[in-house]
């Protein structure tokens, strides 16, 4: 199964060993590449670079982390569907809390078995970086495959023009009835204010 074999790889590079450690502050730097997003089966970036590090304060009962993440990322753009890079920078915080207690992984406080060797930072980091793209993923202006555009644009020029009939249509009776509501409304306060 060449698609597990490949997600405990992913796993083990962005893995931290804390046992060992003595309770005081670490730097760890990951490379991302595609692999992270394939194992992931990415619907939103299709692949991508990204350089991570992280800060960890290790303490006696839970591990603290700094997080910057900087790089660039390949998603459909929004405008014409194709490639196109969009940038990553992106600053988090997340704690680890080593407790027999299992709690809720909220992506903001992750939870650690006492027995667990190493904490497993793929999800996260994963997370973060989708989570930092912007709204509107799109090619600087002028950029975009003008075959694709002028195809949009050509159906989306044929939806408005229907969709502002449609609406004129509907507006034109709305309004009437409106109109007529006001009109009463005004005579009947006009008559109540004699
Ligand atoms: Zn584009």
């Amino acid at each position: 199964m060449p698609a597990i074999c490949c997600e405990m790889e992913v796993n083990k590079q962005y893995s931290v060993a804390y046992k060992g450690l003595k309770n005081s502050s670490f730097d760890f730097v990951f490379e991302v590449d595609d692999a992270l997003f394939v194992a992931y089966e990415s619907k939103e970036i299709l692949g991508g670079n990204c350089h991570v590090e992280a800060t960890m304060l290790k303490g006696e009962s839970q591990l603290e982390f700094d997080f910057t993440i900087t790089g660039e990322v390949t998603c459909e753009c929004d405008r014409c569907l194709e490639p196109c890079q969009v940038p990553i920078d992106y600053e988090g915080h997340l704690i680890v809390r080593i407790s027999d207690e299992e709690g809720e992984y909220d992506g903001d406080v992750m939870w650690l078995n006492p027995a667990d060797n190493e904490v497993d930072l793929t999800q996260y980091i994963y997370e973060s970086i989708v989570l930092s793209l912007p709204y509107q993923r799109v090619h600087p202006e002028g950029e975009c495959n003008p075959d694709m555009l002028a195809r949009f644009t050509i159906a989306t020029q044929a939806e408005v023009d229907a969709l502002e009939a449609e609406a004129e249509s509907d507006n034109s009776g709305i309004n009437e009835g409106d109109f007529n509501k006001l009109a009463a409304l005004k005579a009947q306060m006009e008559r109540d204010a004699e």
